[in-house]
């Protein structure tokens, strides 16, 4: 059975969370953004306080904590106006080397990226050409001898140049002899130290937030057999698996943001006085605030579900899905609240809300885009026709 706590719950961690974002002012993450740099600052701080490694279980050094403590880590830091995104693939990309990875490959990897010795920050699956219809993927990997050959491109893969480790994506038996168009496809873990220069180019793209996205350029890029995980032509059912956690832990970041919107808004509804009274006391600036909270409170409480579900070992797609959906859409809608309580000042750099505002947007698009959700829902839930 399921259950869901109410209230501020792990408050211990949330205070700790707090202290360490107490050190990470806005004014830092802007610097961040304006000269394009990594935190990574911030992200020894998250690692040495053992975050990072929340889900990893003890017996590799991580913290053995359940989904939803993690979430709240993530849910806290963007609550406080810090950016976890820049990290938060340490947490769940590792998720596929403890459900699928051979017990060398835990063994050899999991404690570095429990103690942050090692980063496993990119996870490469988007390609240029075939975008959200995975399957198509075009980079190929090829077995030759103790080793696959690989070939292809990824975009979009972040934080790629700040990693040591990638998981990554690709096709070893070509799509037109697979019965299945799920089969076929494997993940490698690539150690980036070793590949880069040999095989393996990273390029920085240039984008909206400072995300850390690259271009992966790999050109007969040689990975040791012994680092396939799950099994050749797995990897499909591998990603899969790891889906619902990534959806739970992303929609906590968008709760997080959510809150520092409210907040941020309601503060400055209440500070303006344009014709002689504070600008807050307009419905008209009120009702889109309270709008985003209610929001903001029905979305949380559908992450809270699908946190317990995931939890508990019970079926969760449904819930992950829709809390996606309502955690990234509460935090767009509070985020434009904001901005148009703030007028003109919402687009000076000083207020950080311009800045808050284009990192909540990505939400609606990445790591999967509202359209692609819903039609999970038509088809998975509702039994719909499936529409791709
Ligand atoms: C900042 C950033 C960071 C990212 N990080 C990573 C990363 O680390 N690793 C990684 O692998 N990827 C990453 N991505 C890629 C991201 O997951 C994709 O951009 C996203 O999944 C959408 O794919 P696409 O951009 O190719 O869009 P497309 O697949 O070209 O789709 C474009 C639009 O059409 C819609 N659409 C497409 N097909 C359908 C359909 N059948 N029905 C209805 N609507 C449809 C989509 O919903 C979308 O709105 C990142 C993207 C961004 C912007």
């Amino acid at each position: 059975m399921a259950s869901v706590e109410l209230g501020e719950d792990y408050p211990e961690i949330r205070e700790s969370v707090r202290r360490i974002c107490a050190d990470f002012p806005n004014e830092y993450w802007r610097k961040m953004d304006e000269t394009e740099a990594y935190p990574k600052e911030f992200v020894d701080a998250l690692t040495k306080a053992g975050y990072l490694g929340a889900l990893i279980p003890e017996e590799y050094g991580g913290a053995g904590l359940p989904l939803r403590a993690a979430g709240v880590v993530l849910e806290e830091c963007h609550g406080a106006g810090c950016y976890a995104a820049a990290a938060h693939a340490q947490m769940y990309t590792m998720g596929s080397v403890l459900r699928h990875g051979s017990p060398e490959q835990k063994q050899k990897y999991l404690p570095g990226i429990a103690s942050g010795k090692l980063r496993l920050q990119a996870f490469g699956v988007t390609e240029p050409t075939t975008g959200t219809d995975t399957t198509k993927l075009k980079t190929r990997a090829v077995r030759d001898g103790d080793h696959y050959v690989i070939t292809g491109q990824k975009v979009w893969t972040s934080r790629a140049l700040h990693s040591d480790l990638m998981l990554l994506l690709a096709r070893t038996t070509p799509l037109d002899q697979v019965k299945k168009k799920t089969e076929g496809l494997s993940v490698f873990l690539v150690d980036i130290r070793e590949c880069l220069g040999k095989g393996l180019e990273i390029r920085p793209l240039k984008a909206m937030i400072n995300h850390h996205a690259t271009e992966v350029f790999m050109d007969g890029m040689r990975v040791p057999a012994a680092n396939l995980v799950g099994g050749e032509g797995k990897g499909f059912r591998c990603i899969l698996d790891g889906m619902n956690a990534e959806r739970i832990l992303v929609s906590h970041e968008s709760i997080g943001d959510a809150r520092w919107f409210i907040r941020s808004a309601s503060k400055y509804a209440t500070e303006r006085v344009v014709f002689d009274r504070p600008i807050g006391q307009n419905q008209g600036i009120q009702f889109p605030i309270a709008r985003a909270y209610a929001s903001m409170q029905g979305a949380e409480m559908m992450l809270r579900k699908a946190a317990a579900l995931f939890q508990a070992g019970l079926p969760c797609g449904e819930d992950a899905n829709v809390a996606k959906l309502l955690a990234s859409e509460a935090s767009w809608e509070a985020a434009e609240a904001c901005m148009q309580t703030h007028g003109g000042f919402g687009y000076a750099r000083e207020y950080h809300v311009e800045r808050r505002w284009r990192e909540a947007r990505i939400s609606r698009i990445a790591p999967i885009s509202t359209n692609l959700i819903l039609a999970y829902i038509a088809e998975h839930v509702l039994d719909m026709p499936r529409s791709y």
